[in-house]
């Protein structure tokens, strides 16, 4: 089985190439080619000697994405795709234009293990973990297909990031570092559904990425009942593992509320939030559920949606109302890959 030479980090493609008794410039030379020019064959990397291309050809491979389907959104230009992995496997990206740039968001795992109910990544099951090279190929496939730099990342496509832990720290010391694609953390958000001593292994580590707790609800009753996770990280238990993020790193952590008719968006429920997050370096970001076929979820109406905002923002909450784009095109994360599954059986 060879390896995938995109997931080392430039120190561990330091020591692969200092096996292969070759100068340490060599691994800057490779490192540069795989991840800021996102070559997808050592052939491309011209500098390199026959031999060695040769070498690294028989011990590695390089990871990619290869274009399934593209989609792109005739209301505001954003682009989806479903990716196919060597294996087989699909994953998908979205590719989003903001003034201040192109924002992508990535997959983390082919499905995922999690089970919350109102989200369509889970419906096909899990089936692997990506490397660190397949979720920085997403970046280098969509960048080369429409011409253009990506500047933002968000860490919301399928699977839940901090259950492939390793490969996520990797990727993003990867797409952070100055000899690849160079994002500064600042502009990388990383969304969990709050795996707990997952997020104080990241305080210790005091990376400067936004972190966002996907909390969708303000009790347990509510919580366990939508989102599996929290039967072992309870609400408060989360909160609190938030707001010492908070406190240690000074930077604000956002929350996502994913509102759902009849289920998280009365008046009470936002009271309940309010009081649970006052005094927290916050932010709420709200966002109106999207229609999964096959969930029967219903969508808060605008004026609860706006009613639910007002309220947390009455009782001292930062919150807003999330934008949605690429409603056209099945935008919300998941939906491509299920939808391709069922044809395929
Ligand atoms: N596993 C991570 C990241 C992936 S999901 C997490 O849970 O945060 C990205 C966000 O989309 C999460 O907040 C998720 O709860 C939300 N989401 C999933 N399905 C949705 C749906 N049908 N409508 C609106 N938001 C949804």
């Amino acid at each position: 089985m060879k390896t995938d030479i995109k997931a080392f980090t430039f120190e561990q493609l330091n020591t692969a190439v200092r096996e292969l008794s070759q100068p340490a410039f060599r691994a800057k030379q490779i490192f540069k080619w795989l991840h800021k020019e996102g070559c997808g064959t050592f052939d491309e990397m011209t500098d390199l000697s026959k031999a060695l291309r040769k070498r690294l050809e028989e011990d590695y491979f390089i990871s990619c994405c290869k274009i399934e389907e593209k989609y792109v959104s005739r209301i505001d230009g954003t682009v989806k795709y479903l990716f196919r992995l060597y294996d087989g496997e699909f994953i998908e990206s979205v590719i989003m234009k903001y003034k201040y740039g192109y924002t992508i968001c990535v997959s983390s795992q082919v499905g995922c293990k999690m089970g919350c109910t109102f989200c369509a990544s889970t419906l096909a099951g899990f089936r692997r973990n990506l490397t660190a090279g397949e979720i920085e190929s997403q970046i280098h496939a969509a960048q080369k297909d429409l011409g253009i730099r990506i500047s933002h990342i968000v860490m919301m496509g399928i699977g839940e990031p901090l259950d492939n832990y390793e490969n996520v720290l990797h990727f993003l010391s990867n797409v952070n570092h100055e000899n690849g694609l160079n994002i500064s953390m600042r502009n990388i958000t990383l969304s969990t559904c709050g795996i707990v001593d997952k997020i104080y292994d990241l305080m210790n580590r005091d990376l400067q990425f936004t972190l966002t707790v996907s909390l969708h609800a303000p009790n347990d009753e509510i919580r366990s009942r939508t989102m599996p996770v929290n039967r072992r990280y309870p609400v408060d238990t989360l909160l609190n593992a938030c707001r010492e993020y908070g406190e240690k790193t000074g930077r604000r952590v956002s929350f996502e509320y994913t509102l759902i008719k009849g289920v998280n968006d009365s008046e009470e429920n936002a009271l309940e939030l309010s009081e649970k997050l006052r005094g927290s370096l916050c932010h709420v970001n709200l966002i109106p559920v999207n229609d999964v076929a096959e969930r029967a979820n219903v969508r808060s109406t605008k004026e609860s949606v706006l009613k639910f905002c007002n309220l947390l923002k009455r009782y001292g909450i930062n919150a807003t109302i999330r934008r949605t784009l690429g409603a056209d095109i099945n935008a919300s994360c998941g939906q491509l890959r299920a939808v391709r599954l069922e044809k395929a059986e």
